[in-house]
């Protein structure tokens, strides 16, 4: 199969492949036909809906990069990332439980794994077990370095001490990659990640969060006492978990990028159908030129976005570098998601401002993307330190 990578003169960016398409029009349909109808209740009650968690592995999308070897499509990065755009352009909170999934998960376990970690975990991870990357803490968040949770060797086993806060998909999870600090005196030099399974002795998932947007989205809290882990669970070498969370993290900072993406479109998508039925003045709203230029700037921000997200994606996959390209993408989608989505409650005028209709779940769904996996000063500062020592 060829790719747009491998084709030999250079594709437009929103060229698809024959698979990536086939994964985006699937996507998109199961999104439109099965996930819509239960939005607004997984909203309201915060939870998700089990049925779809199932249908996420049944379609493949639980483990698009893992090879087919142990139960994934084999896919690519940049197919992961249109995955996360099409859920996310219907609901947010499934786009991050696969965003998650992929680009933080599998894609450590991928990369960090040895071959036992990887047939153990990945033919769970590519059937119905779904996982949670665990890096913050109360008091380490931007400063994820500064991680107080401890693990201790025991000889033949560790043992994992403390307490990690805001846990995407934690609720529903089996498995979790938890980074703790083997020799605090080391510093970050300390920090290790231990593959953990639910049900290890001393490890309980604590309260969840009560949000304001991606509210179907479990985030809780993880407690770890005493907490066994066999020795074979360490995920790369001791000491190196620094290395594996904030690369990790490059990486999966793309994949939020796709997700606003998605709210941005998502909204938007509504906006122009309601402007072309809504009438004032004795005409449809869409026929003044004023709603015409608010829509087409934000397809125009949009556009730019999606050009980033993709073009991050792209390069890592081509396994170039793509630090910077990713920070970028990420601060500017989610600086789009939310100018969008907020100009699309705006062009509902009071319709907009209630839960009879969708545009202000995906207003409050937005906000989040400029806080998780960096936020918005995390990755200006990236941004800025690659621009200053580097070229542009
Ligand atoms: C819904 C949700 C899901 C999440 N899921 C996960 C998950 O699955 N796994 C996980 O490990 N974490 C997760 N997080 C945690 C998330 O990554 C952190 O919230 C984020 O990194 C910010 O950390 P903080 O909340 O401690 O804010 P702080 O670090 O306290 O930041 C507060 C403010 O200070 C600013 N600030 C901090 N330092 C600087 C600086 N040096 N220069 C300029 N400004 C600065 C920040 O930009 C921010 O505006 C999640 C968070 C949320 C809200």
């Amino acid at each position: 199969m060829t790719t747009a990578l491998e084709s030999p003169t250079a594709s437009p960016l929103t060229t698809l492949s024959e698979e990536e398409q086939m994964f985006q029009q699937s996507v998109r349909d199961f999104a439109v036909e099965k996930i819509r109808p239960l939005v607004p209740k997984m909203d309201h009650d915060a939870v998700m809906d089990p049925s779809l968690i199932k249908s996420f592995f049944e379609l493949g999308i639980m483990g698009v990069e893992v090879p087919d070897k142990w139960g994934g499509a084999g896919s690519s990065f940049f197919t992961a990332v249109l995955v996360v755009e099409e859920l996310s352009h219907v609901d947010a909170s499934c786009g991050v439980l696969v965003d998650v999934q992929n680009t933080l998960v599998n894609n450590a376990i991928l990369r960090w794994g040895n071959e036992d970690q990887k047939s153990k975990y990945f033919p769970m991870l590519t059937s119905d077990t779904v996982g949670a990357y665990a890096l913050s803490e109360a008091g380490s968040g931007s400063d994820a370095f500064g991680l107080a949770c401890k693990a201790e060797d025991k000889g033949d086993h560790w043992v994992l001490n403390g307490q990690k806060l805001w846990i995407t998909n934690a609720y529903e999870a089996g498995v979790f990659i938890v980074f703790a600090n083997v020799n605090p005196d080391a510093g970050y030099k300390g920090i290790t990640g231990f593959l953990i399974e639910r049900d290890f002795p001393g490890f309980t998932v604590g309260k969840k969060e009560d949000k304001l947007g991606i509210r179907a989205s479990s985030t809780c809290e993880l407690i770890l006492e005493d907490c066994r882990v066999p020795k074979e669970n360490v995920l790369g070498e001791v000491g190196k978990g620094y290395k594996i969370a904030i690369e990790t993290l490059n990486e999966g900072r793309i994949g939020i990028g796709a997700q606003m993406l998605g709210v941005a479109r998502g909204a938007l998508e509504h906006a122009i159908s309601y402007v072309k039925e809504r009438k004032q003045f004795g005409q449809k709203i869409a026929d003044f030129q004023g709603v015409q230029f608010q829509i087409a700037q934000a397809a125009t921000e949009l556009e730019a976005a999606r050009l980033m997200v993709y073009n991050a994606a792209r390069l890592k996959d081509a396994g170039k570098p793509f630090l910077r390209e990713a920070a970028m993408a990420k601060l500017f989608s989610s600086q789009v998601a939310e100018k969008v989505t907020s100009l699309s409650v705006q062009l509902f005028g009071g319709n907009g401002y209630t839960k009879e209709y969708p545009v202000e779940k995906f207003w409050r769904d937005s906000k989040v993307g400029q806080i998780y996996e960096g936020t918005s000063n995390m990755q200006l500062a990236t941004i800025a330190k690659t621009i200053l020592t580097d070229k542009l």
